[in-house]
C-alpha cells in the first residue's frame, strides 16, 4: 500500500491563519492539495495570496474566537464555501505574561477562553460534521507548556496543558467514528507570540542554550507535522501530542 500525504479534495479550516504558525500550516495544507478556510479576526491577505499561488481555493471567514459565539457559524460557513470539512486546525491562541502576584482575572479568562474553551467548542461543532461522514482530522496546536510550567505564563500553561488532555479525551471518543485527534507542540518559534522573548537578551540566550538544534524554529518547521497529521499517512495515529521543538524536550 502506498503511503499518502496527499490532501487533494480535502477541505480544511485553520484558525488564526493570517500570520505565524497558522499561516505556514494553511499554505502547506494547500500545497498538499486541500482547499482552506482561514478563520480569524484579522484580514489574511498574505495567506490568501500564498494559497492562490498553489492553485487551491482559500476563503476568508472573519471570526473573533475569544468567545464561542462564532464557532457554529464558522463550521457552517466552511461547509457552505468548501462543500464539507475534513480537517480542523485549532491554531488561534494568545499569551499573557505576568508575575503570579499581579496576574489578573482578565489575563486568566482571555487566555483560557481563546486557547482552550473555544478550541473545545469549535472541535465539537466540527466533529458533528466529521462523525456524519465517518472521517476527519482535528489538529490542535499545543505547546511545550503542555508538558512544562514555563515562566510567568500561568494561564497559558494551564490552557495548553488542557489542550493536551482534551486532545486525548476527544481522540478516545472520536476514534470509533473514524476521526483522529492529535496535537502539535511547537518549540520556540519566531512569531508575534514570542516577540517579547526574542527581544529579551537574557531569556533569548537562555532559550537558545537549551535548543539542541541551535536555532529558533520557523513557522514552516511546524508545517510538515501538520500535513502528516492531516493526511491518510496518520490514520492510525490518534491522541498524540507531537513535539516539534528542535530537541528542547530531549534535553
Ligand atoms: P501569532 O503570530 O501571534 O498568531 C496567533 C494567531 O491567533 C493570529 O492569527 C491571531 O490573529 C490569532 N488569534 C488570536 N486571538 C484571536 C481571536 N480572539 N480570534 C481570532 N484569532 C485570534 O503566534 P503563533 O506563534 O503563530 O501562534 C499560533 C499558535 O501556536 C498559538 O496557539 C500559540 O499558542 C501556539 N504556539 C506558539 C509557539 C511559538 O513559539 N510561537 C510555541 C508553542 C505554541 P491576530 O493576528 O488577529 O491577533
Amino acid at each position: 500500500m502506498a503511503i499518502s500525504f496527499d490532501l487533494t479534495g480535502k477541505r480544511a479550516l485553520v484558525t488564526g491563519a493570517n500570520t505565524g504558525i497558522g499561516q505556514a500550516i494553511a499554505v502547506a495544507l494547500a500545497d498538499a492539495g486541500a482547499d482552506v478556510a482561514l478563520a480569524g479576526r484579522s484580514a489574511p491577505a498574505e495567506t490568501l495570496a500564498l494559497i492562490a499561488a498553489t492553485g487551491r481555493k482559500a476563503v476568508d471567514i472573519r471570526a473573533d474566537l475569544s468567545s464561542i459565539a462564532p464557532v457554529q457559524g464558522l463550521v457552517d460557513e466552511t461547509v457552505a464555501a468548501l462543500g464539507g470539512l475534513d480537517i480542523l486546525v485549532n491554531n488561534a491562541g494568545i499569551i499573557r505574561r505576568n508575575d503570579l502576584a499581579d496576574f489578573t482575572e482578565e489575563d486568566w479568562d482571555a487566555v483560557v477562553d481563546t486557547n482552550l474553551k473555544t478550541l473545545f467548542f469549535l472541535s465539537q461543532a466540527a466533529a458533528r460534521v466529521m462523525m456524519r461522514q465517518a472521517s476527519g482530522k482535528i489538529i490542535n496546536i499545543a505547546s511545550l507548556l503542555s508538558f512544562q510550567g514555563g515562566i510567568r505564563v500561568p494561564s497559558y500553561a494551564a490552557a495548553k496543558s488542557g489542550v493536551a488532555g482534551l486532545t486525548k479525551a476527544l481522540a478516545n471518543e472520536l476514534a470509533p467514528a473514524g476521526v483522529q485527534v492529535n496535537a502539535i507542540a511547537p518549540g520556540y518559534i519566531a512569531t508575534n507570540n514570542t516577540a517579547a522573548l526574542q527581544a529579551d537578551e537574557v531569556r533569548n540566550r537562555q532559550i537558545m542554550e537549551r535548543i539542541p538544534t541551535g536555532r529558533w524554529g520557523k513557522p514552516e518547521d511546524i508545517a510538515g507535522a501538520a500535513v502528516f497529521l492531516a493526511s491518510p499517512a496518520s490514520d492510525y495515529v490518534t491522541g498524540h501530542v507531537l513535539a516539534v521543538d528542535g530537541g528542547w524536550l530531549a534535553r
